[in-house]
């Protein structure tokens, strides 16, 4: 078990906190404070603890360092009206230069509470964890606070090399992330249905083969479903396929039978003769889809099938859309899939991957999932059972 912001006391303390406000900006303009919101309780929880706050977090992908257009300025003129109080803004091209410095020292003399870095991208070394910004940046706080879960895979030195100078606990986002992907991968109550779909089988083989030997039932959708079928010498017409994952699949089916788990890929799919938004599709049976057809969604059978097996499970996982959901014609699928696990009220469920968690919010099914994880690539490999840089790096209770 990890220490929490719970274990530690903030009293005269300065945090180092590494948030996550990679958020979406718009000519100067935050078109989502989702992000930013979220970072309110841990940084409220330290403030309240008696100590000082000092934030840092990336915010996209700068290419050749400092980029006016990545600057958190924005960032903090946000967070400094959600918090009710004054947010200083370091701007420092270096994040951690002579006006950074300067900025922090005066901060520590001062009644400011919270002070925030730049864009931590803006140095080179922060992606390959190298040089001296892990040290810099350390040097500013007395504890190291990570509440980025979605860049927890990845060792950074904003996550991950601050700890070599600095005790890290995680911040309160973070523990929530934890606790709750945590209840599906240690003793989750069965029967346990997983679900996987999204665009490539390739960027899921891990999670599906470490829930081959955990789950009851396993659902297969999306595009994924296709190179599944072609490894069962089904015809896939244009549907997206991965030729060379071909025997991976039959892997994959090899191991879920030997296993003796219900590994249960779709009986119909709904086609269109090319990748567009069209009221003009057809339902197919898994052996009569056409040359010149794609399957962009489960059919109507298959979605039946999914919401009855659905319907018996106690512990539900979630990853990848069962289509084109950013189709109209062919989000049913996926909503009927999130329909199912909201009218099985007792289950607990948990939806991790990107597009998989922002379908589930399109579709308005928010409130009926337990836990929807913030981190994509983050929440993927802790449900492969990977551990986690970002999490490890932190000090043990
Ligand atoms: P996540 O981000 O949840 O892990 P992925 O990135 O793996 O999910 O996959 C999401 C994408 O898969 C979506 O953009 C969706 O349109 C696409 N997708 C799902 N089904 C199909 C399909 N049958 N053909 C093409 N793309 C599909
Ligand atoms: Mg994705």
């Amino acid at each position: 078990m990890k220490k929490t912001v719970k274990d530690v006391s903030f009293k005269n303390k300065t945090a180092l906190i590494r948030a996550d406000f990679n958020v979406p900006i718009k000519d100067g303009v935050i078109t989502s404070d989702k992000r930013i919101k979220e970072s309110l309780p841990t940084i409220q929880y330290v403030l309240n603890d008696g100590g000082k706050v000092i934030l840092c977090s990336h915010l996209g992908r700068p290419k050749d360092g400092p980029d006016k257009e990545f600057s958190l300025e924005p960032v903090a003129k946000r967070l400094s009206e959600l918090l009710g109080i004054k947010v200083l803004f370091a701007n420092d091209d270096k994040v951690t230069g002579s006006i950074a410095d300067e900025m922090v020292k005066e901060f520590k003399n001062s009644d400011d509470k919270v002070l925030l870095l730049q864009n931590t991208r803006f140095r080179k070394e922060e992606t390959k964890n190298a040089g001296d910004f892990a040290k810099q940046l350390a040097s500013y706080a007395d504890i190291f606070v990570n509440d980025a879960f979605g860049t927890a895979h990845r060792a950074h030195s904003s996550n991950v090399g601050v700890c070599a100078y600095l005790p890290g606990v995680l911040g309160l986002l973070m523990e929530k992330e934890v606790t709750m992907l945590s209840k599906v991968m240690d003793n989750p109550k069965k029967p346990i249905v997983a679900i996987f779909g999204g665009a490539k089988v390739s960027d899921k083989i891990g999670i599906i083969t470490n829930f081959i030997n955990k789950v009851d039932t396993i659902l297969i959708g999306g595009a994924m479903m296709f190179t599944f079928l072609k490894a069962q010498g089904l015809q896939t017409g244009k549907s997206l396929t991965e030729e060379d994952k071909i025997d991976v699949a039959k892997e994959i089916l090899a191991k879920a039978k030997e296993a003796g788990i219900k590994f249960l890929l779709p009986v119909d799919v709904k086609t269109a003769k090319a990748y567009e938004d069209t009221k003009d599709f057809k339902i197919k049976k898994i052996n009569n889809i056409d040359s010149d057809e794609m399957g962009l969604d489960i059919g109507p059978d298959t979605m039946d099938l999914f919401a009855g097996e659905i319907k018996k499970a106690a512990t539900v996982v979630w990853n990848g859309p069962m289509g084109v959901f950013e189709f109209e014609n062919f989000a049913q699928g996926t909503l009927k899939v999130a329909q199912a696990i909201a009218d099985n009220k007792d289950c607990f469920s948990v939806v991790g991957g990107g597009d998989s968690a922002s379908a589930v919010k399109k579709l308005g099914f928010e409130k009926n999932i337990s836990h929807i994880s913030t981190g994509g690539g983050a929440s993927l490999e802790f449900l492969e059972g990977i551990t986690l840089p970002g999490i490890e790096a932190m000090s043990d209770k």
